[in-house]
């Protein structure tokens, strides 16, 4: 198993008060040493994105409208919208946590590792083709998907998004490309409120009302992304592995615990094996309450790293 971080990702910074802090990174990584997971697998510095990888998900406009963002100094924050902020290391941060998918793309297409996890933030999957959006200025896990199409080994990716949000900017990003798989768990009704009605083929909805636990979940993933996985017979997959439909986290009221996270890891591993000789990149998505976000990362590493 490969590991992506970069310390640019801690540098990315957001108001007092907000949730998406450095902390979370900062916790994620002091956790992975502290259990031993960092010791097995050495963190490995990611690159930044290109930016030919980063247009084939967004237009150059958007590029520059994040570059624009890029306040004059240290004292100041950019508002994107009104939960994302951009201060001056923000667009570094974010090309590097493309970049980290990229490179942990290559990794499994080379045949250099079977499993990859990027530790990065800011998360990507709620940015659309032209939109930063909740917390994410580039569509990390999008990218990378499309830097995998454009090497000549593979035809499908499929991307699994557990994040308690809507991956309404994977979806926006995929919705015309069919050799895209997109499954998104999510409360529903719940933040972002858009994308969720998008009505494609490869485009898997699995909306959980508030309340839902793990059975519910379980039942839900087994029946919606296991017949569209079968169909799609990916050669990658790709998880937008968000940790915020935990039982303690503040931003949702979904009741996941770690044993969750482990079980739908091993669905993922399980599913890998089958389609695409074992190979899966999962980059960090959300989590908010420090404490379960370290306990779900490492149940999830642990199942991802058999
Ligand atoms: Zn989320």
């Amino acid at each position: 198993m490969h590991i992506y971080s970069h310390p640019v990702c801690l540098e990315h910074r957001v108001p007092d008060g907000h949730p998406e802090t450095p902390q979370r990174l900062q916790r994620v990584l002091q956790h992975l040493n502290e259990c031993g997971i960092s010791q097995q697998y050495p963190i490995l510095d990611a690159p930044a994105a290109l930016e030919e990888d980063i247009l084939r998900a967004h237009p150059a406009s958007h590029l520059a409208f994040i570059h624009a963002g890029v306040p004059a100094d240290d004292t100041l924050l950019t508002p994107v919208d009104p939960d994302t902020w951009m201060g001056t290391r923000s667009e570094q941060a974010a090309h590097v946590a493309a970049g980290a998918v990229v490179a942990g793309v290559d990794d499994l297409i080379s045949g250099r590792t079977k499993r990859v996890f990027c530790a990065v933030r800011p998360p990507g999957h709620h940015a659309e083709i032209n939109s930063a959006m909740g917390f994410c200025l580039l569509n990390s896990v999008a990218i990378g998907a499309l830097h995998a199409l454009a090497q000549d080994s593979i035809d499908r990716v499929a991307i699994l998004d557990f994040d308690v949000h809507h991956g309404n900017g994977t979806v926006d990003i995929f919705k015309d490309n069919a050799d895209v798989l997109v499954c998104s768990s999510f409360q529903h009704p719940h933040y972002p409120n858009r994308g969720y009605d998008v009505d494609r083929y490869n485009i898997v909805h699995t909306p959980m009302a508030a309340g839902s636990r793990g059975n519910v979940f379980r039942a839900l993933v087994e029946r919606d992304w296991l017949p569209a996985l079968e169909r799609h017979k990916p050669d990658l997959i790709l998880v937008s592995a968000g940790f915020d439909a935990h039982t303690e986290d503040p931003l949702a009221d979904i009741d996941l615990v770690e044993d969750d996270y482990t079980w739908v890891t091993e669905f993922i591993v399980d599913n890998a094996n089958q389609f695409c000789s074992g190979r899966i990149l999962a980059t960090l998505e959300g989590g908010y309450n420090l404490d379960a976000l370290c306990r779900s990362v490492e149940a999830h590493l642990t199942a991802l790293s058999v």
